[in-house]
C-alpha cells in the first residue's frame, strides 16, 4: 500500500509541476521531478562538512571545556548561499528546505562510523524548543522540522538497506528451494509470504527505534535572536534558557520500559 501511495504522490507531484513549477531555493531555476528544494547543480555546490566521518572535528572542538558532550556533527558550513536558504526556511515559511536538510543530516548520521551502535540500539531526537511566542508568530519550530527530517532520513536509509537485504535473502532461499524441488510452488509461496511478514516486522522495528520527542525540553526564558551574536555571546544567550520537562520525561521513561 505504501508503495502505491508513494507512486501516486510522485504522479501528483509531476502533474502539479506542470501547473505550478517548483523552483530551486538557491538559483531559482525550475526543479526536476526528483529534486526537492535544491537543483542538482546547486546541490553539488553545497558546503558539506563531512564531519560525520570524524569523531574529532572542529564542530566538537567548539564545545570542549564548555559542556560535557559525546559527539557533534554539523551537516554544512554556514556560509554562502546556504545562509539565505536557512533564512528563508526560518523566517519565510519555506519548510521544505528544513525538511530536506534534516533528511540529508539523517542520511549522514546513518553513514557515521561512530553512530552505528547508537542507531542499532535506537535513538531519541530532541529538538530545541522555540518560545511559544515565537512559535505562534512563525507557525512552526524550525528545529522540530529538521528533527522530523532527520528521523525520516535515518529511517529511509535503514529501510533501504534492510529491505534490500531481506529481498536478497528471500531470493536466495527461494532459489535454493526451487533447485531442490522445482514443482514445489506452494513452499516457495509460503517462503515469500514469510519474507514479506519479516520485512514488515523489521520495518516496524526500525521505525519504532528512531523517535522524535519535541516536548522533553522546555524553554523557560525568552532569548533574543542569535543571528548577530558571536560564539561566546550565543553561549551566554542560551544559558539557563531550557529545562527538562519532568512530566514528559516520566512518561517517556515508562513508555521506553514498556517497550523493553
Ligand atoms: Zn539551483
Amino acid at each position: 500500500m505504501r508503495r502505491i501511495g508513494k507512486s501516486a504522490n510522485k504522479y501528483l507531484e509531476a502533474v502539479a509541476d506542470l501547473f505550478i513549477p517548483r523552483t530551486c531555493c538557491i538559483c531559482g531555476g525550475e526543479l526536476r521531478g526528483f529534486e526537492k528544494s535544491f537543483c542538482t547543480e546547486c546541490f553539488a555546490e553545497l558546503p558539506f562538512t563531512f564531519f560525520w566521518h570524524y569523531r574529532s572535528n572542529p564542530a566538537k572542538d567548539t564545545f570542549v571545556g564548555r559542556t560535557n558532550i559525546e559527539d557533534v556533527i554539523a551537516l554544512m558550513v554556514y556560509k554562502g548561499e546556504i545562509r539565505e536558504a536557512m533564512h528563508n526556511f526560518k523566517y519565510h515559511g519555506q519548510i521544505g528546505i528544513g525538511e530536506e536538510l534534516g533528511e540529508l543530516l539523517g542520511n549522514a548520521i546513518s553513514t557515521s562510523p561512530f553512530m552505528v551502535d547508537a542507531l542499532k540500539e535506537g535513538i531519541t531526537i530532541v529538538p530545541i524548543p522555540l518560545h511559544r511566542r515565537k512559535k505562534r508568530k512563525r507557525g512552526y519550530n524550525q528545529a522540530e522540522v529538521i528533527a522530523r527530517g532527520v528521523q525520516k532520513g535515518i529511517i529511509d536509509y535503514m529501510l533501504g538497506n534492510t529491505i534490500q537485504m531481506s529481498k536478497d535473502d528471500a531470493g536466495k532461499s527461494n532459489a535454493s528451494k526451487s533447485n531442490a524441488s522445482k514443482s514445489d510452488t506452494s513452499k516457495s509461496d509460503a517462503s515469500k509470504s514469510d519474507a514479506s511478514k519479516n520485512n514488515a516486522k523489521s520495518e516496524q522495528n526500525i521505525i519504532g527505534k528512531i523517535i522524535v520527542e519535541p516536548h522533553l525540553l522546555k524553554r523557560v526564558r525568552f532569548t533574543n535572536t542569535q543571528t548577530r551574536l558571536n560564539k561566546l555571546e550565543r553561549f551566554k544567550n542560551i544559558n539557563d534558557a531550557f529545562e527538562v520537562n519532568e512530566k514528559r520525561l516520566k512518561r517517556y521513561c515508562s513508555k521506553k520500559k514498556r517497550k523493553k
